[in-house]
């Protein structure tokens, strides 16, 4: 199967949630399918090589909940480490916190302190990219630890809102684009 074939698959729609008038991109059949978990991960990492094919980031994160998922095995592909960013509050030693605005309020993000060697070339990974709020606070994170951001992939991307255009000047590369 074509990676296309995969996503359109693995990916369904769900109204309604987890609010009125929202639609929600629902990986978890995708998950469940073995083999296309496989090309995901494959196709995420490649944002974390070279044009020959070699790795070149040390370190690639995950933002809670769903980028974990995607972001470890895309980390064991690549030879890097992987790095959890959290919702405030579940990281258990010294962080640094950065918060941006939602629809309605504010969301706050964690990582640690001392997650990277400073230099640290780091490929940050989530499942959609909505507004681009979550992805931009955790760059601001990566780079307060003193580390480089090597790039962002995601499954989806939400082309009707300004993720992209928020994250301008920044490499970001989408499977799927709606
Ligand atoms: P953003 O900060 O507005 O770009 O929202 C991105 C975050 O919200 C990501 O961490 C996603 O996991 C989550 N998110 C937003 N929309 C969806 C969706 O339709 N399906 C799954 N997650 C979503």
């Amino acid at each position: 199967r074509s990676l296309e074939q995969v996503l359109a698959d693995g990916i369904r729609d769900i109204p309604d949630y987890p609010q009125q008038g929202v639609v929600f991109k629902d990986i978890t059949p995708l998950l469940a399918d073995h083999t296309g978990f496989g090309q995901v991960v494959e196709a995420l990492a490649a944002a974390g090589k070279d044009d020959d094919g070699n790795p070149v980031v040390d370190k690639v994160v995950g933002i809670e909940a769903r980028g974990f998922i995607l972001a470890a095995p895309v980390a064991l592909a690549l030879g890097a480490g992987f790095v959890p960013v959290r919702k405030k509050g579940k990281l258990p030693a010294a962080t640094y916190e950065e918060s941006y605005a939602l629809e309605y309020g504010e969301a706050t993000i964690e990582v640690h302190q001392d997650a990277f060697a400073p230099g640290d070339r780091v490929l940050v990974i989530d499942d959609v990219l909505a507004t681009g709020g979550t992805v931009e606070a955790c760059l601001r994170l990566i780079r307060r630890c003193g580390a480089e951001v090597a790039g962002t992939a995601v499954l989806i991307e939400l082309s009707f809102l300004p993720g992209r255009k928020r994250l301008e000047g920044e490499q970001v590369s989408a499977l799927l684009t709606v």
